[in-house]
C-alpha cells in the first residue's frame, strides 16, 4: 500500500517538473459565476471601426442582423480608384448599413505638389460620400521626406489639410502609435510577449520618435485646429492610462475616441472604465476593429452591458495578454450614446 502511494507521489512530482511551453499553457478557470447570454446589442448599434475590404457585404449583413447592429464603418485600406470601388461595392449592397472612411494616400509623397494634392484628394473623398479620412501610424514611424528625414505627425505642411477637413466637415481619424507594450523590448517582462512573439513586426522598440513624442505631436494638432473634428482610434492609444485620455478629451472638445480592439484593456480595469464611460458618454464610439463575427460582437456587448466576471475578451487569434475581463454594466442612456448617437453626429452631421 505504502509502496503504491510512494510511486504515485513520485509520478506526480515528476510530471509536474516537466517544462510546459508557455504557448501550450491554456488553464481553464474554475470560477462559478453567472455568464449572461447577450445575443445582440441592447439598443441598435454602429460599429464605427472596422476593416471590410476583404469581406463580402452580404455575409457582413447577416452578422450585423444577428447582433442588432444597424450600421458599420469600413475603414478602407485602399486608395485612389480602388478606394472608390470599395466604397461603391458596400454602398450599393446596402446604402443605409455601410459607410467608408478613406485612407490617407502617401503613394506619391516624393512627387512635386504632394501636399496640395492631399487637400484636393480630401475634397474628392468628401464629394464621393466618404464619411472621414484616417491617418495611420506609418506617419511618424515609417514615412520619410525626400530628404530622408522621418516625417513628424505635426508636419507643418499638413496644416492646410486639417483646416480643409474642418471647413468641409470631414472627421479625421488618427491611429498613431500602438499599445505601450509594443514600444518596449519583447522580453520576459513584456506583458504582451506572446502577441509580439507571434507578430514581431508589431514591435516598435527603438523607434525614431518615442511613443510619448508621437502622441505629443498628434495632440498638438487637436489644439491647433479646433474647428476640425478628430477621432482618436483605440482610445487615443492610451487605454492603459484612461486619466490621460480623460485629460485629452477635457482639453479638446473637437475630439472623440473609439474603443476598437481595446476591450481587453478596458475590461481588466472595470471600475476605472465604468467611471470613464459615464463621464465621457458623449465622446466614446463603439467600434471593434476585429473581423466581423457573431461571437466577437457578443463579447463586446457582454463587456458593456453586464456585470459578468472573468471572461474572455474579444480578440484576434494570438490574444493580447494573459488575463480575463469584467463587464461594466453601463446604464441605458450611456449605452445608447456609445452604441449609436455619438457615431450619428459624425456620420450625419
Ligand atoms: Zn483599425
Amino acid at each position: 500500500m505504502q509502496e503504491n502511494k510512494d510511486k504515485f507521489i513520485e509520478m506526480v512530482t515528476a510530471s509536474a517538473r516537466v517544462e510546459l511551453p508557455l504557448s501550450d499553457f491554456a488553464p481553464k478557470h474554475g470560477l462559478c459565476v453567472p455568464a449572461t447570454d447577450v445575443p445582440g446589442s441592447k439598443f441598435p448599434s454602429i460599429d464605427y471601426h472596422n476593416h471590410l475590404d476583404a469581406q463580402e457585404p452580404s455575409a457582413v449583413l447577416k452578422i450585423l442582423d444577428a447582433c442588432n447592429i444597424e450600421r458599420i464603418v469600413n475603414i478602407t485600406m485602399q486608395t485612389g480608384d480602388a478606394a472608390l470601388q470599395m466604397h461603391r461595392k458596400f454602398k450599393e449592397a446596402a446604402p443605409d448599413r455601410f459607410d467608408t472612411i478613406a485612407w490617407f494616400d502617401w503613394s506619391d509623397l516624393h512627387e512635386p505638389a504632394f501636399w496640395d494634392r492631399c487637400v484636393e484628394r480630401l475634397e474628392r473623398c468628401k464629394d464621393a460620400g466618404f464619411c472621414g479620412i484616417k491617418i495611420w501610424k506609418d506617419l511618424g514611424l515609417k514615412l520619410k521626406d525626400v530628404s530622408g528625414e522621418m516625417l513628424r505627425v505635426d508636419d507643418e505642411r499638413l496644416v492646410p489639410f486639417f483646416e480643409k477637413a474642418g471647413e468641409i466637415q470631414m472627421p479625421v481619424m488618427f491611429h498613431i502609435a500602438d499599445p505601450d507594450a509594443f514600444f518596449l523590448p519583447i522580453d520576459r517582462v513584456n506583458e504582451r510577449y506572446e502577441e509580439l512573439a507571434a507578430h514581431p513586426d508589431w514591435g516598435f522598440y527603438g523607434s525614431h520618435f518615442s511613443k510619448d513624442e508621437l502622441l505629443e505631436q498628434r495632440d498638438s494638432i487637436f489644439m491647433r485646429h479646433p474647428k476640425t473634428t478628430f477621432v482618436c482610434a483605440h482610445l487615443a492609444e492610451r487605454s492603459e492610462d484612461l486619466a490621460y485620455v480623460a485629460g485629452l478629451l477635457d482639453a479638446n472638445p473637437n475630439l472623440f475616441v473609439d474603443i476598437g480592439a481595446r476591450t481587453a484593456e478596458l475590461g481588466r480595469q472595470p471600475y476605472t472604465s465604468r467611471d470613464f464611460f459615464l463621464k465621457y458618454a458623449d465622446r466614446i464610439l463603439f467600434g471593434t476593429d476585429l473581423v466581423p463575427d457573431v461571437e466577437m460582437y457578443r463579447l463586446h456587448f457582454r463587456f458593456l452591458e453586464t456585470r459578468d466576471e472573468y471572461f474572455d475578451y474579444p480578440s484576434h487569434a494570438s490574444r493580447q495578454g494573459r488575463w480575463q475581463i469584467y463587464g461594466i454594466d453601463l446604464p441605458d442612456d450611456v449605452l445608447k450614446r456609445v452604441y449609436r448617437q455619438n457615431a450619428l453626429k459624425l456620420l450625419e452631421p
